[in-house]
Formats: structure tokens, sequence, C-alpha cells
């Protein structure tokens, strides 16, 4: 699943040493086992007598709703008024002055596990831990957000934890630290993440430093304590193989998260649910796991690589329903080729998982939903949900397989997809412009294929030679649903 993509550039203080252009102070306070943060936000007004303050109003509208206690103010002379159903508030106060509010995020960790956990972001909470999206956490001035200019300039953020020194926080700027002296821009703001944990017993947060512009923060929490080496190993392991892969050598920090949940027996051993934004995903797995199996090691690779493959290089607006299907899919496919190179998963793992989901988009009663629907339906039914991952999983099989061909094996759909990225860094790569750039590699134009499959939700047919390493061991019939076999030479 992706939600958004963002980078987050981390400043030294040196490089920060004015004044912020707004400063939070939390403090956190444990009520019925449950944190809660009381945020103190300071600001200074300009000749104007008021200013509109609001938490970024997409993607969680309702999450902020549920999280957000009333703001207020401790001066007189500052009044506050709210607009009715909305999280804008306008704030009188005297001009030039520095403009004091605060208010309260709570959160009932009981309720989460009954919701929906295949919404966007959750937010937990609970007495020894919690992680937030900072679009629930951080109000901002409304003219941070008025136009690209002002929601991409760089602003001057402070944060200060005033907790007691059992704490630790770690959030998607880089900074695990008490104050945090961030220079950030208010889209980057509010798409980052914060885990912040007490009692190392109960949540682990390390930092690795994966290259001297990189590094990553891992959180581990609760039930998976005792396999914290081996959980930490493995997104270690996935997340230098995603670098290498993308020959990324820029400034990044990156937090992953593992929780675990409660989940019913048949889950335990697959059912594992993650969420990204590009710079921190969040795992939660069932409790009772206590290994790395072909499930988990997907669902990191997954999430990991939205860093690189995600709604905002291919928008999800895209009426032929490719953007989804790329966000998704091909990102399913980058997952299972960078496994299968650096050793994570066997060519067996890879069939094994191939012919499920081959079986699964065959047998969809919305195998041959159309795109649009897609869109309007993608958060209300796992089921449809699931439709574009599959779409593009398979059509990326069947175009790497042409693709090894044309270019006699220099180049698979992976390495193509990176270099089509690569030219079109920092654009959005909508339908024509990839069926385009892909062309030198594949020799022909894939538009068609994305207009039959993707837009219109014809039956993708199954080629048997799809998979490089195996065989098809029952053809594409009306009844049949293709199996695929490793060929003798791969065993
Ligand atoms: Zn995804």
């Amino acid at each position: 699943m992706v939600i958004q993509a963002y980078t987050v550039y981390a400043q030294s203080i040196n490089e920060l040493e004015n004044k912020p252009d707004i400063s939070y102070t939390i403090h956190l306070n444990t009520i019925n086992n449950n944190i809660s943060l009381n945020i103190h936000c300071y600001f200074d007004s300009d000749t104007s007598n008021y200013t509109d303050i609001c938490f970024f109003p997409q993607p969680n509208w309702n999450q902020h709703q549920y999280l957000v206690k009333a703001i207020h103010s401790d001066t007189p002379s500052v009044h506050i008024e709210q607009f009715p159903n909305s999280l804008f508030w306008r704030v009188y106060h005297p001009p030039n002055s520095r403009v004091h509010i605060r208010y309260d995020i709570t959160h009932d960790s009981t309720a989460f596990n009954q919701e929906n956990m295949h919404q966007p972001l959750p937010v937990i909470f609970n007495d020894n831990y919690f992680l937030i999206e900072n679009a629930s956490m951080l109000t901002i001035p409304v003219s941070w957000l008025e136009d690209e200019a002002n929601i991409l300039k760089q602003r001057k953020i402070r944060i200060d934890w005033r907790t007691d020194s059992s704490w630790q926080y770690a959030n998607s700027f880089g900074m695990n630290i008490k104050r945090q002296i961030i220079s950030v821009s208010a889209r980057d703001l509010l798409r980052s993440m914060t885990i912040g944990s007490r009692n190392q017993k109960k949540c682990t947060i390390s930092t690795f430093t994966i290259s001297p512009r990189q590094s990553l923060q891992i959180a581990i929490s609760g039930a998976f304590i005792p396999q914290y080496e081996l959980f930490a190993n493995t997104i270690k392991h996935i997340v230098q193989s995603s670098i290498l892969f993308w020959q990324d050598t820029t400034r990044f920090n990156y937090i992953a998260t593992v929780i675990p949940v409660e989940m019913a027996q048949e889950d335990v051993e697959n059912g594992v649910i993650g969420f990204s934004i590009a710079n921190a995903f969040v795992a939660m797995m069932s409790e009772k796991r206590n290994n790395m199996n072909f499930s988990c090691k997907y669902l990191f690779a997954h999430e990991m690589l939205h860093k690189w493959i995600n709604g905002e290089c291919f928008p999800l607006q895209d009426f032929s329903g490719f953007g989804y299907c790329a966000a998704e899919g091909f990102t399913d496919y980058v997952a299972r080729y960078i496994l299968l190179q650096n050793g994570s998963i066997t060519k067996a793992e890879y069939l094994r998982d191939m012919n499920i989901q081959i079986e699964s988009y065959l047998q969809s009663p919305f195998k041959n939903i159309i795109a649009d629907s897609v869109k309007k339906n993608f958060w209300n039914s796992l089921q449809i949900m699931r439709v574009p991952y599959r779409r593009g999983d398979i059509l990326a099989h069947i175009w790497a397989s042409e693709i090894r061909k044309h270019t006699k094996g220099k180049h698979d759909f992976a390495t193509a997809l990176r270099d089509i990225m690569q030219q079109h860094s920092g654009t959005a790569i909508i339908d024509q412009i990839f069926a385009k750039s892909l062309e030198p590699y594949i020799g022909r134009n894939v538009i068609d294929d994305i207009l039959k499959y993707m837009k219109n939700g014809e039956t993708i047919p199954i080629p048997s030679d799809m998979i490089p390493f195996a065989r098809v061991i029952k053809a594409q019939g009306s009844a049949d649903i293709p199996q695929f076999e490793l060929l003798p030479e791969s065993k």
C-alpha cells in the first residue's frame, strides 16, 4: 500500500541557527494506559490580527477529527474560533506578537484493532509506545498550504519533547533527540512519521548507518522483542539491497516499524499488513509470529520499495488505472525480483507466490472491473484493492519476458523500470509516457495492453513463458488455472 511520497531533508542544527517559523513543545501524559500528547504550539504573528491554522486536511480527515481535542490558548489576548465541522481554526491575536496555543492528541488504542487495518496509516498509542503520522499531530498556518510554492517552501520547525528520560523518539526527519530542529516543507512535515517509546523491553528503536548520507531506524515492539535481531537483520538486508538496486546516493533517513497485532489463527502464518509513506513503513503481523517467512520479507520489500515506486511518480488519477497498477503491481514485481537476487527467497518460494497471485487474480469476482470502479472503491473492499496489484504484477512479468528477449538478456522489467524512472526523475510518469519510454526495451508500444487490461479490465492471458526459470503445468483454459513449476535445470 502506498499513502504518499515525499522526501525529508534533516539538516544539522548549525544550518538553522535562526529562529524557527513554528515550534512545538510536546508533553506526554498517560491516561487509562493510553498516551496523550499535550502539544503547545508557538509562532510569531505578522501585522494582521488573526492567523488561520489547520491540520492538513488530507488524506486522513476522519482520523484527525477523531484525534484532536479543541485548541485553546492560555493567553488572555488570544481568542480562538473553530470553523464549523472542520479542522480549521481562526486565532485572533495582537499583531506582531508571539502566539501560543495548545491542544491534545488522544487515541484509544483498544479501538484500533477493531477498525479496518487496511485504511491509511494507523495511529497507535499505548502506555509504552506511540506511532503517529505528523499530519495527525502538528497544526500549521493555513498560509503554508496556499499554493505550490508555499507548500514546498522550506520552513524551520522546532520540536521539544518534554518527558522523562526513559523515552526515546525517532522521526522521518532523521532526528532522535529531545530537541529536534528541522528544515522541512509543509508537505513533508505533514506526511512524515514519529515514533516514541519507553521501556526498552517493550519497544526497541535503533539507528543504523547505511552510508554517510543514509540511515535506517528500526523500531520493533511488543511480543517481537525477543526476535529483534532476526527482524532487524532482515529489514537491513532488504533496505541495503533496495538502495543498491536503485543506485540511490541521495540523503535520506528511513524508519521501519514492526508492531504485533492480534490476528485470527488462520492469519498467523501469512497475515501481514503494511503501510508506507516514502521514508517510513509500518508492518503489523501476528504477535505469535517468531520467524521471517516469505510473507514478511515480501511485505518489508514491497513497503520499502514505495520509497522509489509510488503514487507521486505514477499519479493515481491516471484515467487508465495505470497509476494504481504501476504503484502497487510494479512494486510487487520488483519486490520479488530483489528478494530473489539478494538470496532472501528461493525460486520455489517465488513460484509458490506467483501461483497464488495468478489463481487469486483469475478467480476474483472483480477480475474484470474497470479502472474507474477500482479508483472509486479502492478503500472499500480488500478484494477490489488487490486487483490493480495483480494486473500490474502479471503484466510486469509478461513484459519482462519480452524485454529479456528483445534486449538479449541485457534488461529485465525491473532494470528497464529503474532506467525509465531515472530518466523521468522528479516528474510524474503517466501511461503514455511510460509506454513510449518502455518501447526501446520491449520493441513495441504497450499502451494497448494498458488500455485493454488495466483500464477496460479484460482478463490478462497468462503466457507459459512468463517466468524465466519456470514452465507452466496447466494451460489457462475455461476451467483451469495455470500453475508454474521450476524448470528441471533451475532446481
Ligand atoms: Zn503498496
